[in-house]
């Protein structure tokens, strides 16, 4: 079943805070498709957390897997809770409130340079899903009350999902100080991002552009096996760590794979 469906009720309920949108609700990421996004990914974590491990083996200090594991189970959980009974009502109203949940939960929860990085993506993608206050609030200091998200919006156009994620892009490169090709997470989900980015610009189909971002993502992640890396343990191993694909780039390429899943079901591909 394709997750989307039954939730168009929902989309076209709240198409008034979407004037941007485009008129059809397929073109339209939804709430329910950006929580489907996050549980897929910590299924990917679950099903990958050993290939992350054994890459972080190689160069780092092999906890890669399970940093993640231990980051995205308990996302799983606090999603889950509030699902259905009791806490229903604590489930995130909002695209921005669901990523924060997510980005406070990983940032609490793991240890490794990895949850505050992501935790950083979350947050900042967090701050106005939408783009509706796109530069109105420049606070860059990363505490939960400063990334309160702005737009309480429960469906993106493929332009805000392209500003939302080079928001998480920015939140990970102020935080780990890093910029592309140093061999991190970011040599996937730059890519990715400004792969949205263009295709927005040039008004494809958001299942196409899905697929670009994940192109892009993958050919990212390959790429980190040629660099060598400036940033991160990694770093430490200087030229030695050439020849080694990056771990957080390869959970990067997951969480953009797990996307594609959640919103374009029958393109998403899986590579590792
Ligand atoms: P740790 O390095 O603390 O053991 P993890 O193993 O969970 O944490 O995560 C390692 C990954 O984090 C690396 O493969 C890299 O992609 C990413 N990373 C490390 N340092 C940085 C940084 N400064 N900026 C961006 N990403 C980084
Ligand atoms: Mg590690």
């Amino acid at each position: 079943m394709r997750p989307e469906q039954g939730i168009r009720p929902e989309a076209e309920t709240h198409a008034e805070q979407n004037e941007a949108a485009a008129d059809s609700s397929d073109s339209l990421v939804t709430l329910e498709q950006v929580r489907a996004w996050i549980l897929r990914y910590a299924d990917r974590i679950d099903e990958c957390a050993a290939t992350l491990t054994e890459l972080d083996a190689a160069i780092g200090d092999a906890d890669h897997g399970a940093n993640m594991l231990r980051g995205m189970q308990r996302v799983r959980q606090r999603l889950l809770e509030t699902q259905s009974g009791d806490a229903a009502h604590e489930a995130p109203a909002d695209i921005g409130s669901l990523l924060r949940t997510v980005a406070m939960t990983l940032i609490s929860s793991v240890g490794g340079a990895a949850g505050p990085l992501y935790g950083a993506f979350f947050l900042r993608a967090a701050r106005d899903p939408a783009g509706v206050n796109a530069g109105g609030m420049g606070n860059a200091g990363g505490t939960a009350e400063a990334a309160a998200p702005v737009a309480a919006v429960r469906t993106l156009t493929l332009a805000q999902l392209a500003q939302l994620f080079q928001a998480g892009v920015e939140g990970v490169e102020q935080r780990g100080k890093a910029r592309p090709d140093e061999k991190t997470m970011l040599d996937a989900l730059a890519p990715a991002a400004a792969a949205l980015t263009q295709a927005a610009n040039e008004q494809r189909p958001l299942a196409e552009a899905l697929q670009l971002a994940l192109a892009a993502a993958e050919a990212g992640m390959r790429h980190t096996i040629e660099l060598e890396a400036t940033k991160g343990r990694a770093s430490y191993l200087g030229p030695r760590s050439i020849g080694h694909q990056d771990p957080g780039a390869t959970s990067s390429y997951y969480l953009v794979e797990s996307l594609v899943w959640a919103v374009a079901p029958h393109d998403a591909a899986h590579a590792a």
